[in-house]
């Protein structure tokens, strides 16, 4: 581990569920004598960036309580300064478990050190780090020149954020409103108000006409809905959050039948379906939000992966249907090699 990121993701198997942590094995002791020196255990691969041995880790806070750096001893503790918080908290020692605490505890830790964080680490995407990371070697005492961890190759990609259907009716008050839909409009709106990093934002939108089946006088809320984002009526207009979004593009998608993913939607303007679109502008890596979690969003991502892009569910910035059916829709994103954060 080079550095501690926040709201980054840790893959333990590939959908599969696990006991929720996963153990290190960073340096063993060269002898069974208990006072033994610890010898680093590191990966020979040739494309290890990290450095082997035991780490203690400090996050270094600023005069107003604002995380500025994670503060990292490799071998050795580094010395806290000023608001210096230790982060390692010792959980079992010798077999006994020293670590447990009640839940409330654990939860007011958990707020506490969210409280912390720049208002940058709500924004930033995957493999951006928040905070930078300063490394102590054993042999230091002070700290060396702050750095930021190495660049993701990731971040030279052109990314693009799909916006799903962030539509009058699937939110609350529409035809088929959706608990959180208006939530997640005003959440995209913010986040694309900001400094955002995609180069390209698009969106798509249910787009009905005469969908067959699709609607229902007596839906079943699975394969048969209420009419809804009917063409040219005010349900099929984005939310007005996202008035002030200027979208690259827009897809409509289900004039004639039903059609949950965005990636059946065509730009009428350019002539374009979404697939085509993205790959005209060189798109490797598409993030993909909106509503529903468990319908135009699933189908979505699913068809994201499948065109070949790197694909990401921010599943916060998502409202399903179903709340009840997200695990296993986030398990069949996984399957599908896509990340979920
Ligand atoms: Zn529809």
């Amino acid at each position: 581990m080079n550095g501690y990121g926040v709201g980054t993701t840790l893959v333990t198997g590939s959908g599969a569920p696990t006991c929720g942590f996963v153990y290190k094995l960073v340096s063993r002791a060269d002898s069974d004598d208990p006072g033994a020196p610890l010898l680093p255990v590191a990966k020979k691969s040739a494309n290890k960036g990290s450095i082997g041995g035991r780490k203690s880790a400090m996050r270094r806070l600023d005069a107003n309580g604002i995380a500025e750096a994670e503060v990292i001893g490799v071998g050795a503790e580094p010395q806290p300064d000023r608001d210096d918080r230790i982060l390692l908290k010792h959980l079992v020692r010798d077999g006994e478990i020293i670590g447990r605490e009640p839940l409330s505890v654990a939860r007011a830790r958990h707020f506490a050190s969210r409280a912390e964080l720049p208002s940058a680490a709500f924004k930033m995407s995957k493999g951006y780090p928040a905070i930078v990371t300063v490394m102590l070697d054993a042999e230091e005492t002070r700290p060396s020149t702050p750095t930021h961890p190495r660049s993701d190759p990731r971040s030279i990609m052109t990314r693009a954020l799909v916006v799903v259907d962030v539509q009058n009716d699937f939110c609350e008050g529409g035809s088929l409103g959706v608990s959180g839909g208006t939530a997640v409009a005003a959440s995209v709106a913010e986040l694309l108000a900001g400094d955002h990093g995609y180069d390209v934002v698009v969106a798509t939108r249910d787009h009905h006409i005469d969908p067959g089946a699709h609607f229902s006088a007596t839906p079943d809320y699975v394969d048969s809905w209420p009419p809804h984002c009917v063409a040219g009526t005010l349900g099929a207009a984005l939310r007005g959050e996202l008035a002030g979004v200027e979208f690259d593009a827009v897809f409509d998608k289900g004039e004639y039948d039903a059609a949950y993913s965005g990636f059946e939607g065509r730009d009428h303007a350019r002539n374009v379906t979404l697939a085509e679109y993205l790959h005209g502008r060189e798109v490797a890596q598409v993030d993909v939000c909106g509503i529903a979690t468990d319908h135009c969003v699933r189908a979505t991502a699913l068809d994201a992966a499948a065109s070949g892009f790197a694909t990401t569910v921010l599943l916060g910035l998502t409202a399903a249907v179903a709340p009840a059916s997200v695990d296993k829709v986030c398990a069949e994103w996984r399957e599908a090699r896509i990340d979920v954060r």
